[in-house]
C-alpha cells in the first residue's frame, strides 16, 4: 500500500500509471482521503479529464469510481458527478463553460475509454453452457425451483430468491452469468427467464393463459404445452417487429411535428406569478418531477428534487410550461420549464426534444419485448373514491366488481346501453350459461347505478367497469340473474335491471386476465394526445383555465406514460401543450399564452390549421390546399419548417 495526492495522479501519463503495480492505496482528494485500488484509481483517472482541462474544478472522492462492484452505470454516474462540478467551478465566474462543451468532453472521455479497451484483451471472457448448469446445481437454487407452485404468488417469491443468490457477492462468485447479474450486465429479468420458472405467458391477444410454465429455458421446455404457449413469445415478436414499430415510428413522427411548434427555450425567468398546483402521489411521480421549480409557501422559488420523499403527498404549486408568459408564442423560459433547461442543447427545437424522448421509449420498450417476454403479473384493479361508493373489488386475484357495502342493503337497478350486450337475449334460450363464453355476452365499459336512498332520494351515479383495454363483462351468476328476473328497457333504450333477489356478497362484473400490451399502451397515449372521440376538444374541452383542470389533464398523460416508461415532467407539459389552441370556432389554431382561452385541438385539425408548412411536411397536402377552410385561416403560428417555404 502506498499513499498519493490525487492531483498527483491527474498529471501523471498512462504508462507511468500502469507501470505501478495493483495494490491497495489511500489517495488524498481535495475533501478527504479514499482507501482504494489503484486499477480502480487508473479507471477514474480517465474521468479526470475534465479537472486537466479545467484546472479550477474541485478533486472530490466522488470523482473516483470507489470500492463498489464495477457496473454499467458506474462511468456515466461518476462521470456526470466529474461533468457537473466543472460546470459548477465555473458558472459564477467571468467565464463560464457551456454545458455542451463539457458533454462534448465527455463524449470523447467515452470514446478513449472505449478504444482503449484493447488494453485489456486478455481479461475478454465469455459464457458457456456450464455457467447456466452450475447455477441451476446451485443448492438455494435448485430447491426453489423444485418447490415452485403455479401460482403468481409463489413464482415471485422464487424469481425473489433466485435474484437474491445470483446478486449475493458470497455466491457463485466465479461464474460468468452470476457475475453479468452482479454488474447489470444482463437485465435480471432475462436472466431468470434462463434458470427460473417460464412463469404466466400471454397470447398473442395479451390474454394470459392460465397454466403457468414451471420449468427453465436451460432446464428446457419439452411437454407439448409449454412448447405450444411458448411458441406464442416468438409469435408476438414477430407481430411486435414488423406491424407495431412500423406503426410506433410513423406515431412518433406524428409527435414531433405536431410538437414543433414548441421551438424553444428562453434562458433566464419570465416572471410569471401563475403557478400550476400538483398533488404528488409517489416516488415515480417525484422522480419525473426532478428539476421542476415550485412556489414555497414562503414566496419563494424552491426546486424539487428526486430524493425529496417528504414532498411525497403533499401539493406544490409549480411552476408550469403552459403559465409560462414569454411573449413569443411556443417559446418558454428556463424557469417555468425547469433545470432540465441545463441538458436541452441550445438551438434545439423543445418539441422535438419532448417528443423524441418520449416516443424513442416507447419504441424501445416495444422492441425490448423480443427479448424480455416477462412472465405477466396482471394489476389488480383498483377503484377510486367516486367509484368505490358503489363497487368494491372482488375475487382472490382482485379482477372482480361486485355492490359496495355501504349500498347492499338499498334497492338498486342497473342500467347500461343496449350496444353493450348484443346477444343479451340469447341467454333466454340456454338452459345453462355457458362460463367460457362470458365475454362474448356483454362487453361493458360504464354502468349506471340507480340507488334508492332512505332518505327517499334516488341517486344515478355512473361508473366505470373497465381498466385500459380490460373490458368488463357480466359473471355467470349475474346472468343466470338477469335471465330470472328479465330486463326491463327504459326511454332512451337502454337495459334496466333489478338487484332484487340478487346475492350482494357476489361479483356482477368479471375484467378479464389480460395484459395491457404495448400496442394498447401506444393507442392510449395516441389517443390522448391526438384526442380522439373518447376526449373531448374544442369548445367542449374541460375548462383549462382552472389550474387544477389543467394540472388534472397533464397529470393523466404524465401517469399514463409512467406505467410503461420513464417520462420526465417537462416533456410531457410540452407535449400537451402543444395540442393546446386559442379557439376552434374562431379558427386560432396556435399554442395560447395563458392569459388566452385555451381549448383542445383536435391533431389533423392543429396539423392542418396551425402552421401550412408544418401541414405539407405532414400527409395529405392536396386534401390541405384543396379544403376551402385552409384558406379562411387567418392567425396561423410560425414553426420551424417555414424557412423551407418561403422563396
Ligand atoms: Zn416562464
Amino acid at each position: 500500500m502506498f499513499d498519493i495526492d490525487a492531483r498527483k495522479v491527474l498529471t501523471m501519463t498512462y504508462e507511468e500509471m500502469v507501470a505501478i503495480p495493483h495494490q491497495l492505496v489511500r489517495v488524498k482528494f481535495d475533501d478527504g482521503e479514499l482507501l482504494t485500488g489503484w486499477r480502480q484509481t487508473i479507471y477514474s483517472w480517465y474521468l479526470w479529464e475534465f479537472h486537466r482541462q479545467y484546472p479550477n474544478t474541485p478533486l472530490n472522492m466522488n470523482h473516483h469510481i470507489g470500492n463498489k462492484r464495477f457496473t454499467k452505470g458506474t462511468t456515466l454516474t461518476t462521470g456526470n458527478k466529474c461533468l457537473w462540478s466543472t460546470y459548477d467551478a465555473y458558472v459564477h465566474t467571468p467565464e463560464p463553460i457551456e454545458v455542451e462543451t463539457l458533454t462534448e468532453l465527455f463524449y470523447r472521455i467515452n470514446n478513449r475509454i472505449f478504444n482503449e479497451t484493447d488494453r485489456i484483451e486478455e481479461y475478454i471472457t465469455t459464457l458457456s453452457a456450464d455457467d447456466f448448469i452450475d447455477i441451476l446445481d446451485h443448492p438455494k437454487i435448485q430447491e426453489l425451483n423444485e418447490n415452485v407452485q403455479p401460482n403468481p404468488l409463489s413464482i415471485g417469491s422464487v424469481y425473489k430468491g433466485i435474484t437474491a443468490v445470483l446478486k449475493d457477492e458470497h455466491e457463485l462468485s466465479r461464474n460468468w452469468l452470476a457475475k453479468a447479474v452482479k454488474s447489470d450486465l444482463v437485465k435480471i429479468g432475462q436472466a431468470l427467464q434462463c434458470v427460473g420458472p417460464r412463469g404466466f405467458l400471454t397470447d398473442l391477444d395479451s390474454h394470459q393463459f392460465h397454466t403457468p410454465i414451471l420449468r427453465s429455458y436451460a432446464a428446457g421446455i419439452y411437454d407439448a404445452y409449454g412448447c405450444a404457449v411458448e411458441s406464442r413469445s416468438g409469435a408476438k415478436s414477430l407481430i411486435y417487429n414488423k406491424e407495431l414499430i412500423k406503426d410506433t415510428e410513423y406515431f412518433n413522427r406524428e409527435m414531433q411535428l405536431l410538437c414543433h411548434p414548441m421551438s424553444g427555450l428562453v434562458h433566464g425567468d419570465c416572471g410569471t406569478t401563475r403557478t400550476m398546483p400538483f398533488n404528488i402521489t409517489d416516488a415515480r411521480q417525484l422522480k419525473g418531477l426532478d428539476g421542476k421549480y415550485y412556489v414555497g409557501e414562503d414566496g419563494k422559488l424552491k426546486t424539487i428534487h428526486a430524493w425529496d420523499k417528504e414532498l411525497i403527498g403533499k401539493k406544490v404549486m409549480l411552476r408550469a410550461v403552459n403559465c409560462c408568459e414569454v411573449k413569443h408564442r411556443g417559446y418558454v423560459c428556463s424557469t417555468c420549464y425547469g433545470d432540465l433547461a441545463l441538458s436541452v442543447p441550445k438551438s434545439t427545437n423543445l418539441g422535438h426534444v419532448a417528443a423524441t424522448e418520449v416516443g424513442g421509449k416507447i419504441t424501445q420498450r416495444v422492441l425490448s419485448n423480443k427479448h424480455l417476454d416477462q412472465s405477466s403479473l396482471i394489476e389488480k384493479i383498483s377503484l377510486d373514491a367516486f367509484d368505490s361508493r358503489f363497487m368494491q373489488v372482488m375475487g382472490k386475484d382482485g379482477s372482480k366488481l361486485g355492490v359496495a357495502d355501504a349500498i347492499a342493503n338499498r334497492p338498486i337497478t342497473l342500467t347500461f346501453a343496449r350496444e353493450c350486450t348484443p346477444y343479451l337475449a340469447d341467454i333466454k334460450a340456454v338452459d345453462e350459461i355457458p362460463e367460457h363464453a362470458l365475454p362474448r355476452y356483454s362487453q361493458i365499459t360504464q354502468v349506471t347505478f340507480n340507488v334508492l336512498h332512505e332518505s327517499g332520494n334516488m341517486e344515478s351515479a355512473t361508473v366505470n367497469v373497465a381498466v385500459s383495454s380490460r373490458i368488463g363483462y357480466f359473471t355467470a351468476a349475474f346472468l343466470k340473474h338477469v335471465k330470472n328476473v328479465n330486463w326491463e328497457l327504459t326511454p332512451e333504450g337502454n337495459y334496466e335491471i333489478t338487484l332484487d333477489g340478487w346475492d350482494m356478497k357476489r361479483p356482477i362484473f368479471a375484467l378479464p386476465m389480460k395484459q395491457m400490451n404495448m400496442m394498447d399502451f401506444k393507442l392510449e397515449v395516441e389517443g390522448m394526445l391526438k384526442r380522439s372521440k373518447a376526449y373531448p376538444a374544442g369548445k367542449n374541452s374541460p375548462d383549462l383555465s382552472n389550474p387544477q383542470v389543467m394540472s388534472d389533464e397533464i397529470g393523466a398523460l404524465f401517469d399514463l406514460l409512467n406505467k410503461r416508461i420513464d417520462a420526465n415532467f417537462a416533456h410531457v407539459e410540452v407535449m400537451i401543450q402543444a395540442t393546446l389552441i386559442v379557439s376552434e370556432e374562431d379558427r386560432d389554431y396556435r399554442i395560447p399564452h395563458p392569459w388566452e382561452n385555451r381549448q383542445f385541438g383536435r391533431f389533423t385539425d392543429i396539423m392542418r390549421f396551425r402552421s401550412i408548412s408544418g401541414a405539407l411536411a405532414y400527409e395529405k397536402q392536396a386534401d390541405t390546399l384543396n379544403n376551402p377552410v385552409s384558406y379562411l385561416v387567418k392567425e396561423r403560428q410560425s414553426t420551424s419548417y417555414d424557412e423551407y417555404l418561403r422563396v
